[in-house]
């Protein structure tokens, strides 16, 4: 197949719009329906060779019997569900047309992560063309609903394998990228070996409803807003865990001209010191703390009796969502604001950390330096959250890693409006993924 039929079918995928809704909501899945149909036209010989299976209405799920059956599977992941692009209005192009301008595919889920779906997809074509037999197992889920917690996608692929007997030497999932952080003076691809924990605190504050005409001296809303204050300033402390402190170690000698001079080489002590002044180093090193919504009364004449606030953590590995707690309780308490958890299944400890020390690593490292060598590869961490927190229960390790340029804009890039990708990354995807599985499936 030429470059350019394979920009074409990844062009085709950007445009259904399978948008994830919120529970609650009506989740359409007509555009997930079509989408399935036409990847069978687009990737004749994976629909031949590869058993595939519809999981949950919508999520996608692709198996290659490997020849040596004592082997453990390994699985690729994407997601073919995308968040809402509103009207577009404000996109350079418009974000279900897959339009080709200046190098560039437009497209929500051009990073997030179609690429990964399509770029999976058509490297296992490519390698089946060549008459590939693997001798490991290989498993590609394409969830439906990554963004909306994959409990009817990832959590029902992984009860599936469960009930088979199956478990995975390894995941590869989105999570890694090729940043530019402003205090490196490069590129560098970062493959994340771990995923921070995730949790959601109510405060609230309890005072009486009445008529703003005659407020009392302390109202409940001005507890609550001390309280955020309060917890703003006293942040978690910075800490180093494993990723990142190896992630310092690689590239202390690489600071910019953003950083001042005497700390062009610093020690992962001072880089923590350094790079915590801009919110994406912060949140390598610190559980984060993100004031997200607050609500008071109904009317601008009425002084709320309970007005709360939901606050957002991301936990480094050494934090626990109880730490958590019981710190936002040591600060909030003394103010007259009581805090508890906001959904509990929304809550997800930092993930266990995965070994550099397997052949997946090292075919990472080798597919991304064959295609650019001049681009460091380094452990880290993602500060957010994927399906593969449901995979890690049935994997020794899962890596994070799509081999895309996020540019300035860094993790921004991905629900962005104008999200796109350039037509070298994703011809680049297509070969890392190529490199990647004929590594991994053959011993
Ligand atoms: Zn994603």
């Amino acid at each position: 197949m030429t470059d350019s039929q394979k920009l074409e079918i990844f062009s085709e995928i950007l445009r259904y719009r399978t948008v994830s809704r919120q529970p609650g909501e009506v989740f359409d899945m007509k555009p997930f329906r079509e989408t399935a149909e036409y990847l069978k036209k687009a990737f004749p010989r994976v629909h031949k060779h590869f058993r595939r299976e519809t999981v949950g209405g919508g999520s996608l799920l692709f198996t290659l019997q490997g020849a040596d059956r004592s082997l453990k599977p390994f699985m690729l992941t994407a997601h073919l569900d995308v968040v809402p692009a509103d009207d577009g209005e404000n996109w350079p192009e418009p974000p279900f047309s897959g339009k080709f301008r200046d190098g560039r595919i437009w497209g929500r889920g051009a990073i997030d992560y179609k690429a990964g779906v399509s770029g999976m997809l058509q490297a296992c074509e490519d390698i089946l063309e060549r008459g590939f037999t693997p001798d490991r197992t290989v498993i590609l889920a394409f969830g439906h609903d990554e963004e909306v917690g994959g409990n009817t996608g990832a959590a029902e692929i992984v009860r599936i394998l469960t009930d088979r007997g199956v478990s995975l030497s390894s995941v590869l999932d989105e999570g890694g990228y090729i940043y530019s952080y402003p205090w490196m003076d490069r590129d560098i691809a970062v493959i994340g070996l771990a995923e921070k924990g995730y949790l959601t605190l109510r405060l609230t504050a309890h005072g009486v409803q009445g008529h703003a005409s005659v407020p009392e001296l302390n109202t409940a809303a001005g507890s609550l807003c001390r309280c955020l204050a309060e917890l703003e300033k006293n942040q978690f402390t910075a800490k180093l865990c494993n990723p990142v402190e190896m992630m310092f170690q690689a590239t202390s000698g690489m600071l910019g001209e953003s950083v001042v001079v005497t700390d062009r080489s610093a020690t992962p002590g001072e880089m923590m010191r350094i790079i915590e002044k801009w919110a994406s180093g912060n949140a390598l090193v610190r559980t984060t703390t993100a004031i997200t919504m607050i609500r008071g009364s109904s009317k601008e004449n009425i002084i709320p009796a309970f007005p709360h606030a939901l606050v957002n953590f991301r936990a480094v590995p050494g934090d626990s969502s109880l730490d958590i707690l019981n710190h936002v309780r040591s600060i909030a308490e003394p103010l007259g604001v009581d805090v508890q958890y906001e959904d509990t299944d929304q809550i997800h400890e930092p993930s266990s950390v995965a070994s550099m020390d397997t052949d997946e690593y090292g075919a990472i490292q080798a597919a991304v330096r064959k295609i650019w060598p001049d681009i460091p590869v380094v452990p880290g961490i993602f500060p957010a959250a994927t399906d593969s927190r449901h995979y890690c229960r049935i994997a020794d390790n899962v890596y994070r890693f799509e081999p895309v340029h996020l540019g300035k804009d860094g993790l921004g890039a991905l629900h962005s409006e104008g999200e796109s990708i350039t037509v070298e990354d994703y011809l680049n995807a297509v070969s890392f993924y190529t490199a990647y599985v004929r590594s991994v499936s053959t011993v």
